[in-house]
């Protein structure tokens, strides 16, 4: 298998150092696979789309599942991202999903959205999760004064068009409630929206699905798959696993030669998240920070940011083109200055972590859920960093696909399913990301 990033980010047995991992004592650890075994079904991956896809298989089909994770469950982006529960899953505007997929397609798509962002609350309910749910709406920022009136359009559609609950703030009533700096021109709200703790969020999950007798094998890598009389063998360091179906929920950890279908359609991006020390209420104040709430603001190469329950401030944005640790800590130290340019009255507060993961884009530029044809293997991936409510969802979406083993049963938008198209010549996939990066950034200098 081959990838498209530096080896250091493809460490699946080194622990991630995350502000979550640091501040979390737990540690399932969990068996090897180190023996011949079969299953009806294997999921690939042990994030929110391959737990929720098993978990479902389990409770609502009683299917026998055993679930690989080449690190520890939830290595990925699951256990690392910033924990924002925000909409839609897509690169792709509305304007320009209706004008592709139609109105009603457009709208059928938001609405399964805003299901998933409801779904993953559901389950932190059901399964009573503490995972230290913050903020009652997401807040999208105007990062200049040009943007105020493009979001307020944005504000107007989502409530219009697809029935979302959303409030236009100005400047100053924005101020009040949420926070200032240099690059605070007005906001608006929507709902459903709420931050959580990510890797809370993933035990959580993993404790449920092992509640329910979910085999999960972790440090199980799938280094092959062959096939021999209608089943699959996945072979991995130290066992291999016989089985009828397979799902793949590796999202941006997909290894280029696992599946001959999925390679070269995947665009991994690396995605980079700075904490700081404790803020004091003092220095909060500086910029009126009152809001425990996730933001995102207007850029097209968007920043987003949020105060933690500890008073920290989590910054994220996108990450290099290298993917090495070296170039992992020269973006951390630019992030800080981004952050710092933002809220100045803060250049003295120092950065206490720093970690990136992958997210997973695709030509589609909205995720895809489906089965390959002529084949018992079925794939959800492509959230756009979008995972927290579309994951889980996905899963659930998923585990019904597997059952019925027919796409057509699936309920929900045509702009979910199916594969993306593959790259022309994907291995130069990450310098066409670099080009339109580019384009983006000129973009964003001129606030277009
Ligand atoms: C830094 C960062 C910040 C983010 N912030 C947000 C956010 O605030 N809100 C939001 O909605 N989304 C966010 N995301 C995106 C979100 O985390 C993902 O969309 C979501 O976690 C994807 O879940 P998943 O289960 O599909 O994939 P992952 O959680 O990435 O899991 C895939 C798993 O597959 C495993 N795997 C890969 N290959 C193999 C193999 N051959 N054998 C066995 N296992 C394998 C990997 O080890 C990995 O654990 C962020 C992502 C990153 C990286």
């Amino acid at each position: 298998m081959s990838n498209i990033y530096h080896s250091d980010i493809y460490q699946f047995n080194k622990p991630v150092p995350s502000y979550w991992e640091a501040t979390s004592s737990e540690n399932l650890n969990l068996d090897k696979l180190q023996k011949d075994i079969s299953s009806e079904i294997v999921v690939i991956g042990g994030g929110y789309t391959g737990l929720l896809c098993a978990i479902n298989l389990i409770e609502n089909y009683n299917l026998d599942v055993v679930l690989v994770e080449a690190g520890k469950v939830g290595w990925g982006a699951s256990s690392r991202n910033a924990g924002f529960c925000c909409l839609p899953p897509s690169k792709m505007s509305y304007k320009k999903m209706q004008s592709v997929y139609g109105t009603e397609e457009t709208r059928k798509f938001f609405k399964n959205s805003v299901e998933g962002a409801n779904y993953t609350k559901e389950l932190i309910d059901n399964y009573n999760i503490d995972c230290d749910v913050t903020g009652e709406n997401n807040f999208v920022v105007a990062h200049h004064k040009n943007k105020f009136d493009q979001i307020k359009g944005q504000a107007e559609v989502y409530k219009s068009e697809f029935g979302i609950e959303t409030k236009v703030f100005s400047k100053e009533e924005f101020d009040e409630v949420g926070h200032g700096g240099t690059e605070q021109f007005g906001a608006f709200s929507y709902k459903p929206g709420f931050a959580i703790n990510p890797l809370k969020f993933l035990n959580g999950l993993a404790k449920h699905a092992l509640s329910k007798k979910l085999k999960i094998y972790e440090h199980t890598k799938v280094e092959k798959i062959e096939k021999e009389n209608g089943s699959y063998l996945l072979r991995t360091s130290e066992g291999s696993i016989k089985t009828k179906k397979i799902v793949v929920a590796t999202n941006g950890f997909y290894q280029e030669g696992l599946i001959p279908e999925m390679d070269g359609r995947v665009l991994p991006v690396i995605s980079n998240i700075i904490v700081t020390r404790p803020l004091t209420n003092e220095e909060l104040s500086l910029h009126n920070f009152n809001t425990y709430a996730p933001i995102a603001n207007s850029k097209n190469l968007l920043y987003y940011y949020r105060k933690l329950p500890d008073n920290r401030i989590l910054f994220g944005t996108r990450g290099d083109f290298e993917g090495s640790d070296q170039s992992n800590q020269n973006r951390a130290n630019d992030m800080e200055k981004f952050l710092k340019n933002i809220f100045p009255k803060w250049s003295n507060v120092t950065i206490d972590y720093n970690w990136r993961g992958l997210i997973a884009l695709s030509q589609k530029l909205t995720p895809s859920i489906g089965k390959i044809d002529n084949e018992e293997i079925y794939y959800g991936f492509g959230y756009s960093g979008v995972g927290v409510s579309t994951a889980p969802w996905t899963g659930k979406q998923l585990s019904k696909l597997v059952f019925s083993s027919n796409s057509k049963d699936l309920d929900i938008s045509l702009i979910y399913k199916g594969l993306p198209k593959k790259f022309i010549f994907p291995q130069l996939r990450v310098f066409y990301f670099k080009l339109a990066v580019w384009f983006y950034r000129i973009k964003d200098k001129f606030n277009i």
